[in-house]
Formats: structure tokens, sequence, C-alpha cells
């Protein structure tokens, strides 16, 4: 090309400015898609003092406050174009199910274009686990999964990773998350302690979004929400190569490893990404995972009736974990939620509890996960979106 003239064919037109539906593309850029340099550029670039970014992300971050009125250290006319052009509203609740006598709370959330996700926020004593999705959909076909049925709609942005985050801190912050049972200590302030990647999608496939949703959390306020990495746990079906490159980031979060069988052969068809990377190969990634954090990486075992709960899989599993050293590794085994039209239950308690003890025959710290929030759909791998 000679010219320096514009494309005229790439232009838009101001009708596509304005009117672009049905809403494709991508998700409306947000202060938390953005690091501190570039919060304070975007800034710039909407005419205002670079010093307003800092004072956007205080309100965001740690006053958790979106809505313009409250920002009154900011002049009235910069408020609105602020919020308009940094913080626009990226989950618009559709629904919202309590369990566990409201000690346990599942959101769904519509997205800009319509895609729904789930996040659930859960109280324990002394700390407030919230599952957060990383993707819409999820493309890793899990067959005992509701949303690998589901299929891949499309990645989170980073804001709307960290959104459904800031929302559960919200939600604390109103104090619409009752007690636990047996909690009767008064936990102020309450904060969100742990994010667990285990709501929909596999947040590997999803690497940059991801790693930029943990920067966000973990940044110290007011660039971040200041949670320690230490409780944020990133779960994967073993993509290798992604797991090294989170090794190599070097951020202290814990990993988790679905494993759900010891052998190729039945991890195969559960866990079908297992055809790329078998499960020594998956097993060895997480093992560097621990020698370069020095974190104890978590094994997760679905168990299912008579298809991954026999003795002889714990001791495989039992010796694959003890072949690559000692205190490495602890194994979460949790009863299966059998998703509607499912052809498989949970196994038995007597099958999960000798389950449990072969493994810890083998010395494998083992401890079996609890299952918060099943009659609402809320458990892990429940979350499917029923409501679309
Ligand atoms: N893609 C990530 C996150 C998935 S959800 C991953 O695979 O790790 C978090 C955990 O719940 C995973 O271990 C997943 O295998 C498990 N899970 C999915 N469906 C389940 C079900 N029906 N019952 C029990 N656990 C399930």
């Amino acid at each position: 090309m000679t010219t320096d003239l514009p494309d005229p064919s790439r232009r838009p037109t101001p009708g596509q400015l304005t009117f672009s539906a049905p809403r494709r593309g991508k998700p409306p850029k947000h202060l938390a898609d953005l690091d501190p340099g570039e919060r304070k550029a975007a800034v710039e670039a909407l005419g205002h003092k670079g010093f307003r970014a800092k004072q956007l992300s205080t309100h965001y971050f740690e006053r958790l406050v979106a809505d313009p009125e409250e920002m009154t250290d900011l002049p009235k006319a910069a408020r609105e174009e602020l919020v308009s052009g940094l913080l626009p509203q990226l989950l618009t609740p559709v629904r919202e199910l309590r369990a566990d006598k409201g000690a346990t709370i599942k959101q769904v959330w519509r997205l800009f274009d319509g895609a729904l996700v789930e996040s659930v926020l859960m109280r324990y004593p002394g700390r407030v686990t919230m599952c957060i999705s990383s993707q819409a959909g999820c493309g890793m076909n899990c067959p005992f999964c509701a949303t690998g049925q589901e299929g891949l709609t499309r990645n989170l942005s980073t804001a709307e990773i960290v959104e459904q985050v800031v929302a559960g801190a919200r939600a604390l912050r109103h104090g619409d998350l009752a007690g636990d049972a047996g909690d009767d200590e008064v936990d102020s302030p309450l904060r969100v302690s742990n994010v667990v990647f285990m709501g929909m999608g596999e947040a590997l496939a999803n690497y940059r979004q991801a790693i930029n949703a943990i920067r966000r959390l973990t940044d110290p306020a007011p660039d971040g929400l200041g949670m320690s990495a230490r409780g944020i746990t990133m779960s994967t079906v073993g993509l290798v190569p992604a797991m090294d490159k989170l090794t190599a980031e070097g951020i202290p979060v814990t990993l988790a490893l679905s494993l759900h069988a010891p052998d190729d052969e039945l991890r195969n068809e559960l866990v079908p990404i297992n055809t790329r990377w078998t499960v020594d190969e998956a097993l060895d990634a997480a093992y560097r995972y621990y020698k370069a954090t020095g974190r104890r990486v978590s094994i997760e075992y679905a168990l299912i009736k008579d298809i991954n709960d026999h003795g002889w899989r714990a001791d495989l599993l039992g010796q694959k974990l003890n072949q690559r050293g000692k205190g490495w590794v602890h194994v979460n085994p949790i009863p299966l939620n059998p998703t509607p039209g499912s052809k498989w239950t949970a196994s038995r308690r007597g099958v999960e509890q000798n389950f449990v003890e072969r493994l810890r025959s083998h010395g494998v710290p083992t401890t079996v996960r609890d299952t918060r929030g099943s009659e609402i759909d809320g458990a892990c791998g429940q979350l499917a979106a029923s409501t679309a």
C-alpha cells in the first residue's frame, strides 16, 4: 500500500457505533481488564487527569462501589464519563439460589452478549470461598460434568472473571451470606478469603485472562482486591504446557489436577484430553509445579460408582504419587454429583471409605471434599446455567 489514507471500508459508520445489536465481539473494556499503568492511560484517553485512575480503582476494588453517585471525590461531570468508560456493567444478575441455611449462594449471571455463567459463594467457619467461572461453557467434554455437556460458548474477559469475585465481596459486605451452622464467632469484616476456579470452564484454556484475573485478585488494594495467592486454587484437566507456563509465572496459587482415574484407559474416557496428555504426563507437570513453588498440589477425584472407585485404582494412584515423591500432594475424592440424565451415580459410602483408607495406607493425605449447594445445582460439576 502506498497511501496513508484510511481504508474507507474499515471506518465504522456512526450507525455501526451506536446500534451494534446483536451483541457480538468483545465484552466492554473495564478497569479490571487493565493494570495500573493501562488504567492511567485509559483515564487520560478519556480526557481526564491520570490520578483519577487511582481514585476509580479505590472505588472499585476497595470500596466495591460502581455507582457514580457515591464517588464524591470525583468532579460530578467526570463521574459519569469515567464510570461509563471504565466501569460498565458486565454481569447482570439473572437468578440467585440459596442453600445450607443461607450460607451458600449460587448466582447466575448474564453477560453482555447473553451468555450465562454461574458463581457460588460459600461461608465456612473462619473463611469464605468463592467458586468462579472462567469460560461460558467448556470445551473439555468430560462426560460426567454438566458444563462439559454444553460445549464452549466463549472465554470470559479478565474483568468478567474478576467481577464475579467483586460481586461476591459486595454481597458479603451487605450481609447477604448467612453464617455457617457451626459458626458462632463474629467474623468482621467478612472477606472473600478463597477463590477456586472450579465453576464453569477450563481456566488454563483461557490462560491470559485467568492469569490477569489472579493478578487483579492478588494485587494490593487499591490496585486489586489484595487477596493472598495462597487462597486461590487453579483447577485443570491437565493441560500440560499451560501447567508449565503457570509454574513459570511464580504465583503461589494452589494447583488442582482433575485426575479422576490413575490409568490412561479409563481416564481417556472420563477426561478426554487425556488422549493428548496422559496421566503420567499430567502428574509430572503437577510435580514440577510443586517443585518450583513449594505449593502442595491437590488431586481431584470424583468417585463414580463401579467406574473408578476400585481398591486397585486407589493403590495404583497411591503408587504413582509416591513414585514422584512424598509430601507433595493431597487427594480430594468427591462423591459424584450426578448430572441430569447421567447413567453414573456416586460411590457407596463404604466403597468411598475404603478408597480413602487405601490411599492413606500409602501415606497419601486424603480428604473427602464436601458437596455444598448440591440441592441448588450449585455443587461441583453441576453448574450448567440450567436457566437457559
Ligand atoms: N476445568 C476445571 C474446572 C472444572 S470444575 C477442571 O477440570 O479442573 C471443578 C472440579 O469439579 C473438577 O475436578 C471437575 O472434574 C469436577 N466435577 C465436574 N463434574 C463433577 C460432578 N458431576 N461431580 C463431581 N465433581 C465434578
